[in-house]
């Protein structure tokens, strides 16, 4: 017990007074993990956003962190869960796509279980195998139904007829917080299915978006020139891969069983819709403008009930007294595409797919309006949890605690690029596995089965428009670029692909050294 209130005081500095060294383990803070599935940062008002307003993200954001540059290191529901969970990159966590999870996995809910947290996982799991390390778990069933969701536990099951996802795992957050161990700290993951696809919102803010004309992304018509032919065999693209499900297109009444599931499923080339008392044939441009209008006026819906849910877990802690002590964050599993490159999913590596929103709120250990443009990653996360609770980090995890970055104090060796990969190929969307490297500057990016290559500058290109690779003048940059993706394949033990990493010369001696000859 000592040995823990001594490092608590070490770490958490300005926060002592919170942590009394006679009830150290009292002054622990609870932790409140809210993730959504698929929520990006450009539709978050604190963010920037242009298409939103999210008046309680903004609350966390103002009153604790907000962190620009946090991204998920392989950018798809499930890998990233993983990542947050063991602190591993998914080629060590062995989920690189819909892998069934390891549960006999160490994982940050375990340590902080074992270290004398009341922990709870309330919401979607989608990990293929039940939670582990937590004293209570209330899970969706896969990817869950928005509606009359059906929900599990260790020993028993219950749908919520005529509820609401969103709402249904707030209320059974608020009772793990009313019924918790009044005698410990509490971790809680919280995740919400919303606003994942079909992106079904509630009554009242569905009506609201209805109305509503959704201002367009400057990428909504990339035309992908000078790119790979990743982009152009993408199946995510708003123009053409929308469904009549996701577009909420009344089926025939005729249809039933198969055939109504493949209407459903059905990509409209032409959409017949009744204005002013007409009919009225929509294709092309005008066709895809609809579409997406139709899409970001349901996702943002969506995203509103999970920022009425963000109030209500806020509200709580004011009213239970636990605001100060509890540090409350807020991220998703991954960033998305609303409408940037003409795309509506993830995967890729372009910003807006793998940029997380990262919101932290903790009064006792995180000041007001903290701003930081540090690079972390969904790797981050688990390791950031056992510093603020106490305990010492695992040598298994990969990652590196944003405890001081958030404490304003980031570290002068702190990392200054970070590795990505995407397995899921073929798979949904048809998106092309690739990997790559991201400075703070450049980014580069490689499909390696096809030895395809981009390169981007982020600072004069920030919409990653303009691929640079083999382009006059690029050959120093993209040397140094790809020795940084060598040297960090090295250090992250991520070596099976370096065969197909075809190097200028001067660098083959990482390679090499990395191949172990
Ligand atoms: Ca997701």
């Amino acid at each position: 017990m000592r040995v823990l209130c001594t490092c608590l005081l070490v770490v958490l500095g300005a926060v002592t007074s919170a942590t009394p060294a006679q009830t150290p383990r009292g002054g622990r803070p609870n932790i409140i993990y809210i993730m959504t599935d698929d929520h990006a940062a450009h539709a978050i008002s604190a963010y920037g956003s242009k298409v939103n307003t999210t008046p309680h993200l903004d609350r966390l954001a103002r009153e604790g962190a907000l962190l620009t540059s946090v991204f998920a290191t392989n950018s798809i529901c499930t890998p990233s869960r993983a990542a947050i969970l063991t602190g591993q990159y998914a080629h060590i966590n062995g989920v690189t796509m819909f892998n069934r999870f390891d549960s006999s996995r160490m994982t940050v809910a375990r340590l902080l279980q074992q270290s004398g947290y009341y922990t709870g996982m309330i919401g979607k799991w989608h990990l293929g195998s039940d939670p582990v390390g937590f004293d209570r778990w209330e899970i969706l069933p896969g990817q869950g139904a928005y509606r009359d969701p059906l929900f599990y536990t260790a020993t028993d099951e219950k749908v919520y007829t005529g509820e609401y996802a969103t709402d249904v795992i707030t209320d059974r957050a608020l009772d793990f917080l009313q019924n918790r161990a009044r005698d410990k700290p509490f971790f809680l993951m919280m995740h919400h299915k919303a606003p994942h696809r079909p992106w079904q919102p509630n009554d009242e803010h569905g009506a609201h978006f209805a109305s509503q004309r959704i201002p367009e992304p400057v990428t909504l018509w990339d035309s992908y020139a000078t790119r790979t032919d990743a982009l152009y065999e993408n199946q995510q693209r708003i123009a053409a891969d929308l469904t009549n499900r996701d577009l909420k297109l009344t089926p025939p009444a005729s249809l039933m069983g198969p055939e109504l599931s493949r209407w459903l499923g059905t990509k409209p080339e032409l959409v017949t819709l009744v204005r002013d008392g007409k009919d009225v044939t929509l294709t092309g441009e005008e066709l895809t403008r609809w579409k997406y209008q139709r899409y970001m006026q349901d996702y943002l819906a969506t995203v509103q009930s999970v920022d009425d849910s963000v109030g209500r877990v806020l509200a709580y802690l004011d009213k239970a007294g636990l605001a100060r002590n509890t540090m409350v964050v807020y991220t998703s599993d991954q960033g998305f595409f609303l409408g940037d490159h003409g795309m509506f999913d993830k995967r890729f590596m372009y910003e807006e797919s793998i940029r997380m929103p990262f919101l932290v709120r903790w009064p006792a250990g995180i000041k007001p309006g903290t701003r930081s443009d540090a690079l972390g990653l969904n790797v981050d996360f688990a390791p950031t949890f056992l510093e603020v609770a106490g305990l010492p980090a695992s040598a298994e995890m990969q990652g590196r605690s944003l405890a001081p970055v958030l404490r304003g104090r980031t570290p002068a060796d702190w990392r200054s690029s970070m590795y990505y990969r995407y397995y899921h190929d073929p798979g949904d969307h048809n998106t092309r596995a690739h990997y790559g490297v991201r400075t703070r500057t450049h980014k580069l990016i490689t499909f390696w089965k096809k030895d395809q290559w981009e390169l981007f500058d982020l600072v004069n290109d920030p919409y990653e428009l303009h691929n640079l690779y083999g382009q006059p003048g690029q050959e120093a940059l993209t040397a140094t670029l790809k020795a940084e993706l060598v040297r960090l394949k090295r250090e992250l033990r991520d070596d099976d692909q370096l065969a197909d990493v075809q190097l200028p010369s001067g660098v083959d001696g990482a390679v090499a050294r990395l191949r172990g000859k």
